[in-house]
């Protein structure tokens, strides 16, 4: 047997969460086994844990949407028994048993080889939240939005995303504006490589169509109002990649930016991309992402503190990413 956090619901549809013990043959349809080394708490784990929203699809589930660790079995044609893997996504964690649990059976198709370098627990340093913030600078980088163009702007920046944005767009040599609702962690974003760090109520205001450009791109982990703003703030021709809803899932804002500024709103969603692009960003994460910073930005916790991190994450108190060694 080994332990898992399983999310039952009773028939009034009433949600619970509680450790327990699994056989292999309680795992689902997969074709590699995984002996997960290290995990990790998202946002989205949290929603799941704490039942905020719907990410749970399937009853009784393993959540947990990612992990990093060594095949123990596999009949698919590009792993073997010994291969070094990670996994983000596909529904793991949402439809399919995740990465909380000692063990994972999973498509191989989902996996990732882990990169040369990195050790399980930097790959869940990382995380699908680093790894959505690597897309996210890429796709800012597909637009043209290089160094020279003028600063980006990171909201929710104190969180695992922005955390992650901050750290690879400063060692890219971005000029990095941080947006916090926690003005005690701006020592901290300026360590990650921050050029300038503005409080979060500048942007939770309703927006403008349009206001002053301060900005040539942005990174967005926040939507709702915040997103407005800033996409009211790009400066002409540029580009705000937009890959989260911490602040809320609506987005009150005008075409202005669009239509008077050629602004551009590039969506970014880490689940379902191809596996050609994941393999571009955690290469590139191999390449851009100081492992001191990542280091600096991350704490360690154990499975029996996944339930509370879960929790504290939903209601903004994590800072940086939270890696489960297992
Ligand atoms: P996180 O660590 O909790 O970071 C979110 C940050 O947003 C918080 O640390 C906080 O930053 C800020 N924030 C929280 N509540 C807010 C509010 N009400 N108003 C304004 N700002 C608020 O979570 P994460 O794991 O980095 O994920 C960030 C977001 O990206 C989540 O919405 C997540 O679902 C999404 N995401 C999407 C994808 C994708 O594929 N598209 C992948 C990964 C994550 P400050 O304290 O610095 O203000």
């Amino acid at each position: 047997t080994f332990k898992a956090i399983l999310v039952s619901r009773d028939p009034e549809k009433k949600q619970s969460v509680a450790i327990t013990d699994l056989t292999e043959a309680d795992l689902m349809e997969g074709d590699v086994t995984v002996a997960v080394e290290a995990t990790t708490v998202n946002y989205k784990d949290g929603l799941a844990i704490s039942g905020k929203a719907p990410v749970i699809r399937r009853w009784p589930l393993v959540p947990g949407i990612d992990f990093a660790g060594t095949v123990i079995s596999s009949s698919h044609a590009d792993w073997r028994t010994g291969d070094k893997v990670i996994l983000n996504g596909w529904g793991v964690g949402e439809t399919h048993f995740g990465a909380y649990a000692e063990r994972a059976r999973v498509k191989g198709d989902w996996l990732v080889a882990l990169p040369q370098g990195m050790s399980p627990h930097d790959a869940m340093a990382v995380g699908t939240a680093g790894y959505t913030a690597m897309l996210c600078v890429i796709a800012l980088e597909r637009h043209g939005i290089v160094p020279d163009r003028g600063p980006v702007v990171v909201t929710g920046a104190a969180g695992g995303v922005g955390s992650v944005a901050v750290s690879i767009l400063s060692s890219l040599g971005y000029h990095v504006i941080a947006s916090t609702g926690r003005s005690a962690e701006s020592p901290y974003l300026t360590d990650l490589g921050a050029s300038e760090v503005i409080s979060r109520d500048e942007l939770a205001q309703p927006a403008k169509p349009l206001a002053k450009e301060r900005w040539a791109g942005g990174i967005d982990a926040v939507g709702s109002h915040t997103l407005a703003n800033v996409l009211s703030m790009t400066s002409y021709g540029g580009a705000v990649a937009a890959c989260g809803l911490a602040g809320g899932m609506d987005l009150p804002a005008s075409v202005a930016p669009f239509i008077l500024r050629g602004v551009c709103l590039l969506g970014i969603d880490s689940v379902m991309a191809p596996k050609a692009v994941r393999m571009e960003a955690w290469r590139r994460i191999g390449t851009d992402l100081d492992l001191q910073k990542l280091a600096s930005l991350s704490r360690t916790i154990g499975f029996d503190g996944i339930i509370d991190a879960a929790h504290d994450i939903v209601e903004g108190k994590i800072r940086g990413r939270v890696v489960v060694d297992m």
